[in-house]
């Protein structure tokens, strides 16, 4: 046993657990980045000792059962894998109620012969071995007893079929966007639900990493695509919202890009004041990243423009398409957006006397780095 085991504190299970938690719920404020700096100094270990106990329990290649599946019975708390050296893994709830640490293996031997029992067409033939991987298709959640046999088990409304239990995020981000250019978009979605499944983008809890980030605004994007923005908004709000906090920077292109996706998301939802607050915001950080005058920020305040007068509010609509045609005259003069635009503003112009008809419309499309 090497002598760091004898450090104070002990490096206990219930240890391990209560800095697991501690730093990601750090990270919720400072990013997991930072987050094992900052608990790794309070509790007098090494950032890299906390990086290796936060890794672990988040880890999904190696994980006995998916991260995310186990709830403690006695704290209702999620349970984490912890893995001392010298000691096997177990799991415990984190931060831990005082209860005592479940046996990994068993976990992971009960679930696999309940989804063999129970949905065996899940499990893909020669993966059975795995089966334990498969759990978050069928299965909602797994409450944890006094012992690893000790189960209750809340089984999905409708089982879902998982594609990769075992990918990391970004390799399964690098699939979907493989996918998605393909023009398979029904596969890409099913990759990104799979790795999304132990995640609940309206429990206002944030994305940890960017990769988890990026996936969940991929997803709302091809959700979008197929038709479906009701579907898509949580997760394009979720998506934007971790990319904001995890780079810190709302001119960051990317933040933008996902901004633009959950404008048009809402849009398409019908929330046309979300949708114009959205596009607003962006207008303001297009303008601080590139000008006023930028193409960017010009298409975006053509695209407010029509939102605005979709929602009914006619004269700034028509105001504010007016100075965009003008700003773009003035500083892209040959550009082909000014057709589209002009012709968007004599509709609105024709239509605004008339009975309410079909909305004036310009061409946007929610696909990230367009216009
Ligand atoms: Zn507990």
């Amino acid at each position: 046993m090497p002598t760091r085991t004898t450090a104070i504190p002990a490096w206990t299970p219930a240890f391990v657990a209560e800095v697991v938690a501690a730093t990601i719920e750090q990270a919720a404020v400072h990013g997991l980045h930072q987050a094992p700096r900052d608990v790794a100094r309070s509790h007098h270990l090494s950032p890299a000792t906390v990086e290796e106990w936060v890794s672990r329990a988040r880890a999904v290649q190696a994980a006995p059962v998916p991260p995310g599946l186990l709830a403690c019975h006695t704290c209702a708390r999620s349970m984490i894998l912890i893995q001392l050296p010298g000691s096997g893994r177990f799991y415990l709830c984190a931060p831990s109620c005082g209860r005592t640490p479940v046996p990994a293996e068993e976990i992971r031997d009960a679930v696999a012969a309940v989804i063999l029992h129970r949905t065996p067409h899940l499990v893909p033939p020669g993966k059975t071995t795995q089966a334990a991987s498969y759990a978050l298709g069928p299965i909602q959640r797994v409450t944890v007893g006094a012992t690893g046999t000790d189960l209750h088990i809340t089984w999905r409304a409708i089982s879902l079929q998982v594609t990769g239990p075992m990918m990391v995020m970004a390799q399964r981000l690098h699939l979907a966007q493989r996918h998605a250019a393909d023009n398979k978009p029904e596969r890409a979605i099913d990759v990104l639900h799979s790795g999304l499944l132990h995640v609940d983008p309206t429990s206002g809890r944030l994305a940890l990493d960017t990769a988890t980030a990026r996936a969940a605004m991929l997803l709302a994007t091809l959700t979008l695509t197929s038709g479906d923005p009701a579907a898509a908004l949580p997760w394009a709000q979720w998506g934007h919202r971790g990319l904001r906090h995890l780079l810190r920077d709302p001119t960051n292109p990317e933040v933008r890009a996902a901004l633009r996706v959950l404008a048009a998301t809402h849009r398409a939802a019908g929330n046309l004041t979300a949708a114009a607050d959205c596009y607003s915001d962006l207008i303001r950080h297009h303008t601080q990243a590139d000008g006023p005058y930028a193409l960017p920020t010009l298409a975006t305040q053509a695209t407010l423009a029509v939102v605005l007068y979709q929602h009914g509010h006619q004269e700034p609509a028509q105001q504010l398409l007016a100075r965009t045609i003008a700003d773009h005259r003035r500083v892209h003069p040959h550009h082909p957006a000014i057709a589209r635009m002009t012709a968007a503003l004599y509709r609105m112009h024709t239509t605004a006397t008339g009975p309410p008809g079909h909305p004036p419309h310009i061409a946007t499309s929610a696909t990230p780095g367009a216009s």
